[in-house]
């Protein structure tokens, strides 16, 4: 153990002093087994029942929406909210090199081809003026269609994701998506109880995705919905998601090739339930962020990520980056912080890098390396607020 890593395992023991410590786990401390029990009573526990269309309207008020659809988990979420704005096999679609590995996964069981671009160094999200460099070197416009010059495919649509909850700048993401008529849909899995302004992320886009993943703000055990203002787009989000099945009482017409990627109602009904106690979720994990940055604010090898002025992060991970010369103590500092059971995490690999991508069109990413290599991710689980710190 480096003297580095000896001090980081210290001084995120201060704020995590039990025994181990995982990077996000759910709280359950509402009425998530009531609810689960009146599914199981009523008999309701699969596809049909109250508590989805409950949990449907409760999102949408609480995200300020006029929509939104539950869905299975949100990787399907985004492959429908792309299928459903029209995006086609052989297109290509634009993904930011730094995420997790779903959202280019989510565009290929579209069919459609992942290309990447980098993010920028102040949001780590998409960075709109790599994205025009890069759409203006290698894009060419023909009758109102954005084609890529290499490889002669057409780019129409771009999938911003708000990293680690902190919301990804939406204004310049949105212009330049003007400029070369490209569909944006967002993948806000990280981000539920985040806004830019008052407006919460998921819904500057055609289209927002959001996650309720057991390592999430809130969790369904799995599930995700989808979040628009569009109704036709809403009906069809939720017609697809549904087998696409024409309603009858008792015929089975089917009049498109549907998914079944709908919540079953037992899912729903932790979601209702959960939904209840986000706003202290995420004032709690809010207070987090001021604990380790007051933890680490005298510490010379670098800085606790902190929300970006004109937006309200959810702080859903916390996140310190390396200074660039201390990026080489990273693995270091893992691994004693795993040896103290502390699961400390390092960002995901760059997309482009990983094997299945490695063909695909990319812009190049050395934000996204750079950050790959220096940042670590911290337990940030909102119930770490319930224990002492002093
Ligand atoms: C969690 C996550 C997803 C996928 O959500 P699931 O509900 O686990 O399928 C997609 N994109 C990002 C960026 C995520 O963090």
């Amino acid at each position: 153990m480096t003297a580095i890593a000896r001090d980081f395992v210290s001084l995120v023991r201060q704020v995590v002093p039990g025994e181990r410590a995982t990077l996000h786990e759910p709280v359950f401390g509402g009425n998530e087994k009531k609810y689960l029990l009146e599914c199981i009573d009523s008999g309701y526990v699969s596809s049909v029942g109250q508590f989805v269309t409950r949990f449907e309207k409760d999102l949408a008020t609480y995200v300020g929406a006029e929509y939104a659809v539950a869905v299975s988990n949100g990787t399907v979420g985004l492959q429908l909210a792309l299928v459903a704005s029209g995006v086609q096999p052989g297109q290509e679609v634009l993904v930011p090199a730094l995420s997790f590995v779903a959202t280019a996964n989510a565009v290929s069981h579209t069919g459609a081809i992942a290309h990447f671009v980098d993010v920028d160094p102040e949001t780590w999200g998409l960075d709109p003026v790599a994205l025009r460099i890069h759409l203006q070197s290698i894009g060419r416009l023909d009758s109102g269609k954005l084609l890529n010059k290499n490889t002669g495919r057409e780019i129409v649509a771009v999938v911003p994701m708000h990293t680690l909850g902190h919301p990804v700048d939406m204004a310049g993401i949105l212009e330049v998506s003007a400029e070369f008529g490209l569909i944006v849909v967002e993948d806000a899995a990280e981000s539920l109880g985040s806004f830019i302004g008052d407006v919460h992320t998921g819904l500057f886009g055609t289209v927002g995705m959001l996650s309720f993943n057991g390592n999430k703000t809130m969790t369904t055990g799995g599930g995700g919905a989808l979040v628009t203002n569009d109704e036709n787009l809403a009906r069809k989000l939720k017609h697809l998601s549904t087998t696409a099945r024409v309603p009858h009482r008792w015929s089975f017409d089917h009049d498109d090739i549907g998914f079944n990627f709908r919540m079953p109602n037992t899912n729903a009904a932790l979601g209702v339930a959960q939904l209840e106690q986000l706003p202290g979720f995420v004032t709690k994990q809010r207070a987090l962020f001021s604990r380790y940055e007051q933890v680490f604010s005298h510490v010379d090898f670098g800085v606790v990520k902190e929300e970006r002025q004109g937006t309200r992060s959810n702080y859903w991970l916390q996140a310190l980056l390396l200074d660039p010369h201390h990026a080489s103590d990273r693995d270091v500092i893992l691994d004693s912080a795993h040896d103290a059971g502390i699961a400390l995490r390092p960002l995901w690999n760059p997309l482009n890098e990983l094997s299945p991508y490695l063909a695909h069109p990319s812009a190049p990413t050395p934000v996204t390396q750079d950050l790959c290599a220096r940042v670590i991710c911290l337990p940030s689980s909102a119930s770490l607020m319930d224990v002492a710190f002093s």
